[in-house]
């Protein structure tokens, strides 16, 4: 069901978030996550409902740790919001149901970590009625624990009639701009993978050969592939266990036509530091004890040229360790590529925690046409997988 749709007027709508938010000594760093849920919340207030807030944060592991307590968010809920948010120290039973009939007309409640209960995780399907027994309706609106069947993303589900549930318009989002790349997208459609590991998303590239005309490869992914090909690495990042992998998606590639650009050349360090010598090579002859650490100008180039004239584009994982400004040309390279393909009409997805770090890190979030807020739910829903907290609504 959509949001939109649901009947709410006088209702208590239970809603999944995700505020798994990054804190220090107790003060929430990045807002993005909860800035992603007010569209939500404030449509379920106005159609009438008060609304009843459940997340996880961090990871618990089943016990009560002060450290992990929602109860540090509160006020930067409240901001967001620009309305009072009430707590409770518990997510189940009598306190958390009197809270909530104390809860004035569009009233906020949030609830304490669901994971300080193992049961979450476990998806117990006791405690996912005892959360179910809160709210009339359900709304799931946390898209990065979507691939998890824990209690409150998706056993939950199965307590409410179809009508009764629905997706907040974040993962409606999500989901959209999802099936803008994988239905029918313009062509040509490029994707850009990256980061540091062949096996974290080898399913990804294999699915993703099907639907694109182009794929590039950067990031210390790309020295795997280099090695397999009988090139001199040094001490570039390798997955020696992966080399005839990379071999067989060279082949693959082949196979179904798309245009495989790999990096020519590398900004090559004698350190892994921002204090290290640099100096720029060939990605088949980088000189022993010296290890790529970046894309190099030739790279760049063509990286660009190939993105700004793609139609479509979705770009997963860094070209090099953007986190030190000697090796962060070449992903600010892409990143500026996209923004102008973007600029000239292209539809550009970024996905991934490092890219969509990356993007704000250079200030283009707003020159890119989506930014994902799911990791590892973009990643295996991108692989073609089913997610758990997607079905659970749809079904
Ligand atoms: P991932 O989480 O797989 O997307 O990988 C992101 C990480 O890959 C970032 O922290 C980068 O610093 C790292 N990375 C990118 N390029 C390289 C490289 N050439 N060598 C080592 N690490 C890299």
């Amino acid at each position: 069901m959509h949001i939109d749709e649901l009947d709410l007027q006088g209702k208590v709508a239970l809603v999944r978030v995700d505020f798994n938010v990054p804190l220090k000594d107790g003060v929430v760093g990045d807002r993005n996550r909860i800035i992603a849920a007010v569209p939500t919340i404030e449509k379920l207030l106005d159609s009438g409902a008060k609304v009843v807030l459940m997340s996880h944060l961090g990871r618990p592991k089943g016990e009560v740790k002060a450290e992990f307590s929602l109860s540090q968010i509160v006020s930067a809920v409240s901001e967001e919001l620009g309305r009072e948010v009430a707590f409770v120290d518990q997510c189940v039973g009598q306190e958390v149901k009197e809270a909530i009939a104390n809860l004035k007309e569009n009233g906020v409640l949030l609830l304490e970590n669901l994971r300080f209960h193992a049961e979450e995780e476990k998806g117990d399907r006791a405690f996912a009625s005892q959360l179910a027994e809160l709210g009339d309706v359900y709304v799931n609106d946390a898209f990065g624990t979507a691939h998890r069947a824990h209690a409150s993303t998706a056993i939950i589900a199965d307590f409410f009639k179809a009508d009764e549930r629905a997706f907040g318009y974040l993962i409606q989002n999500e989901l959209e701009a999802v099936a803008r790349l994988l239905q029918e997208p313009q062509r040509p459609f490029t994707a850009i993978m990256g980061g540091a590991k062949i096996s974290d998303k080898i399913l990804l590239i294999e699915n993703i050969l099907d639907k694109v005309d182009r794929l590039i490869i950067g990031g210390g992914m790309s020295y795997t592939f280099f090695k397999a090909k009988g090139g001199d690495v040094g001490n570039s990042l390798v997955e020696e266990d992966k080399l005839q992998l990379a071999l067989d998606l060279l082949n693959k590639a082949e196979e179904k036509g798309v245009e495989l650009h790999l990096p020519q050349d590398s900004i090559i360090a004698d350190n892994f530091s921002n204090d290290a010598n640099t100096s720029e090579a060939d990605n088949m002859q980088i000189k022993s004890g010296w290890m790529g650490l970046d894309i190099g100008s030739k790279a760049s180039r063509e990286f660009a040229e190939v993105v700004e004239s793609s139609k479509t584009i979705l770009w997963n994982g860094p070209m090099g360790v953007f986190e030190m400004s000697k090796f962060a040309e070449g992903t600010k390279a892409m990143a500026t590529a996209i923004a102008n393909a973007t600029e000239n009409g292209a539809f550009s997805l970024i996905g991934g925690g490092d890219s969509a770090a990356a993007i704000r890190t250079f200030n283009f979030d707003d020159k890119v046409s989506y930014i994902s807020t799911g990791g590892g739910a973009l990643l295996e829903y991108l692989e073609g997988k089913e997610l758990p907290g997607i079905k659970a609504i749809q079904s």
